[in-house]
């Protein structure tokens, strides 16, 4: 059977839209493994798999109205382009009062979406690597800096990184010093997911929250599909347990740095259910 090319049942248009999909075919400044550049279109494909009602939500999407804008044209641009483009591209999401879901795409993508909110909302960064150095291969819009450019446009007491175990040495003591509060996926196996949800909600307060899912933050073995897979990583349960901890303060999501050729679809299925699980979560508060 052929599925359509687009997010399964994200079939409202732009205008009468509470959530925007689109995707974010980039990979330029992938460093280990390229490939993320097909992602958009594969998780797309993925998503045609699941039901349209989801029993855990108790929401139908068929219910909701979901637009997918498809690809924005970045593939090529270098990456301070791109970025104008994807903070261009979101900013006429937000003016709409709508819920952006980016589909990269490699994590750099993210700098240009943070950028077109106000500096007062917190992030919430899943990722196996801190992704804090301020400059790499000659390009501080790499994959490898997005937090550090998060931190240019919010303020760094209202950024979380979840599930690192990853860091350039020097990269690590930066973040040290400034403070960047981080949680890694070590502590979280021992003391629960709970615990580390308490954490954050202690931090981040009642904020608005923009949630970034680095795919590798999960564990390889879940998702093996991913740029630079990292072990030991946290679950797609404990995915699920932040989103339902926090999607009343979601104002947007992204899910990058999936990368299809590198494994059998299981971290394109991945992205896709939980792009799903924000989205139906998300509709219970807007
Ligand atoms: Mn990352
Ligand atoms: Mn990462």
């Amino acid at each position: 059977m052929q599925f359509p090319n687009y997010f399964a049942d994200a079939d409202a248009n732009f205008d009468e839209a509470d959530f925007v999909i689109f995707g974010i075919p980039y990979d330029k400044t992938s460093s280990f493994r390229k490939g993320s550049i097909k992602a958009p279109d594969d998780i797309r494909k993925a998503s045609w798999n699941f039901e349209t009602y989801n029993l855990r939500t108790d929401v139908d999407i068929k219910d909701l109205k979901v637009h997918d804008y498809g690809n924005l044209d970045v593939t090529k641009d270098n990456p301070s382009i791109m970025i104008k483009k994807v903070r261009g591209f979101t900013s006429k999401i937000l003016e709409k009062n709508k819920f952006p879901i980016a589909i990269g795409g490699e994590h750099s993508v993210t700098s240009g979406i943070i950028q077109a909110y106000p500096k007062d909302i917190a992030v919430l960064i899943l990722d196996a690597h801190m992704d804090f150095r301020n400059i790499y291969e000659n390009e501080k819009y790499n994959h490898a800096c997005v937090t550090k450019r998060i931190s240019d446009h919010v303020s760094i007491k209202n950024i979380v990184v979840l599930g690192a175990r990853s860091a350039e040495k020097e990269e690590y003591i930066d973040a040290k010093n400034q403070n960047l509060f981080y949680i890694d996926s070590f502590y979280i196996k021992k003391n629960g997911i709970k615990k580390a949800i308490n954490e954050i909600e202690s931090i981040l307060k009642n904020k608005k929250i923009y949630l970034t899912l680095d795919i590798d933050a999960i564990d390889p073995s879940y998702a093996p599909g991913t740029g630079t897979p990292e072990p030991f990583g946290i679950t797609p349960f404990d995915v699920i347990e932040i989103i339902d901890s926090f999607y009343s303060n979601l104002i947007g999501f992204d899910v990058v740095e999936v990368c299809p050729n590198y494994d059998n679809g299981e971290a394109s299925i991945i992205a896709a259910k939980i792009i799903r699980n924000v989205i139906e979560k998300s509709s219970l508060v807007i």
